[in-house]
């Protein structure tokens, strides 16, 4: 299948600072694609790239198989949103007259506000004015704008980092369901258990390196030290490694009805990160 977004070694410098060195990917139509690092490794950079806000010092970077400083132009406006946490709402404006303004720029049908509404569960929050807003029900509204003219892509910045589990659930619900009628999202976090739960494949960005790309199943395959632990009926706890020694002793628990609880010791992706940079995701 034809990529939507193709990256060949791009690098992006701030002077003397390397943002991004030598990053290569590419995704296609209706994958979700996690983006993770931490702070700084140079998530957003690579975005703004993608979306035309930034040009890259280095390498080529494709979007809908055009270069990507494309996107700014407006025969592309319709193709894709973009969430950042440079919001572009009217501060003195409710959340409802926000979005119908955005309704009327992108000529949609008004019911697309109440669409938009209930995908970020802000329904009976409607007529609160922007600047009486907290972050998270900030982020919910711009979420909203991004994804009202439905299109096949976007590109979203960190999208949960100021939700409370349960409206990031309702979230990752509604985001499912946009990529299930065939939206392609690029999504940035440093949360993990977000990258797990929603994405087909993602790479693992370490100051401006990607370390690793792949399926989170493959990655935890990959990284698994293929050990388990038992747990025996006195609470006795065992990691076991594979192997025949590991084999004839599991045996013998079991013949003596000794187990009550055996589990694999997958790694959590957090882990793998770890393992792969020295370094936490935070
Ligand atoms: P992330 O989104 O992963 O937190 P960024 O892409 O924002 O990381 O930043 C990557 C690196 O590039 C950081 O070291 C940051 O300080 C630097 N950087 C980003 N934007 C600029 C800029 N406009 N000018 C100078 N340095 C920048
Ligand atoms: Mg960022």
């Amino acid at each position: 299948m034809k990529a939507i977004i193709e990256v060949q070694n791009l690098q992006m410098k701030f002077g003397k600072e390397e943002a991004l060195k030598n990053v290569s990917f590419s995704i296609k139509k209706g994958e979700i694609f996690g983006f993770l690092g931490p702070s700084g490794s140079g998530k957003t950079t690579t975005i703004k790239i993608l979306t035309a806000q930034l040009t890259q010092t280095n390498g080529q970077a494709f979007v809908f198989a055009q270069p990507a400083a494309e996107m700014s132009k407006v025969k592309n406006k319709e193709k894709f949103g973009i969430l950042t946490d440079n919001s572009g709402l009217y501060q003195r404006l409710s959340i409802e007259e926000n979005l119908l303004l955005y309704c009327h720029l992108y000529n949609l049908p008004e019911s697309t506000v109440e669409e938009a509404l209930a995908f970020v569960n802000l329904q009976k929050d409607r007529k609160k004015r922007v600047n009486q807003l907290s972050k998270g029900m900030m982020q919910r509204v711009i979420l909203a704008r991004t994804i009202m003219h439905k299109p096949p892509l976007l590109f979203l910045d960190e999208p949960t980092s100021a939700l409370d589990p349960v409206n990031a659930q309702h979230i990752y619900n509604g985001l499912r369901q946009l990529n299930e009628l065939g939206t392609t999202i690029f999504l940035t976090t440093h949360n993990m258990a977000e990258a797990e739960l929603l994405c087909d494949r993602i790479a693992f960005l370490h100051k401006g390196e990607i370390r690793e790309i792949d399926s989170p199943a493959a990655l935890k395959t990959k990284y698994s030290d293929q050990s388990f632990t038992i747990e025996l009926e006195n609470g006795e706890q065992h990691v076991v490694h594979n192997g025949e020694q590991g084999a004839t002793q599991v045996m013998e628990w079991m013949k003596a009805s000794r187990v009550s609880r055996m589990y694999s010791n997958e790694p959590t992706l957090g882990d793998i990160f770890v393992q792969l940079t020295g370094s936490d995701l935070k």
